[in-house]
């Protein structure tokens, strides 16, 4: 099971793009790179009309990707990619909060590879 997984693993990192084509992969709405759906953090348009970052991968709505870096995160919010790929509006709280929450959720990412 664990020798699988690995397998997965290293064939995202497979330099064709065409040869991994069984693992799901997303693009960037910042950077625009191209990369492994796990990689990237997910924001979902919910029902409430709200945009959040869905941690669980679960939450249901349209979603967009964007890498775990403070560069990508800024970029998504701050510009308008993330507005015009969930074809929704950002209120300027909603966007506030989801800087903050996204910086938070980088913070304990980079902190769990200690
Ligand atoms: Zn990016």
């Amino acid at each position: 099971m664990t020798t699988k997984l690995w397998e997965r693993t290293r064939k995202i990192n497979s330099p064709r793009p065409g040869s991994a084509r069984r693992v799901p992969q997303r693009t960037c709405v910042a950077c625009r790179q191209v990369k492994a759906k796990r990689e990237l953090i997910r924001m979902v348009h919910t029902i409430r009309d709200n945009i959040e970052i869905d941690t669980s991968g679960k939450m249901d709505g349209r979603g967009a990707y964007f890498c775990p870096t403070r560069e990508c995160l800024e970029k998504a919010l701050i510009g308008k990619q993330l507005e015009h790929v969930l074809k929704s509006r950002l209120t300027p709280d909603n966007r506030e909060r989801l800087i903050k929450s996204g910086q938070e959720l980088l913070k304990e990412l980079s902190g769990k590879n200690q």
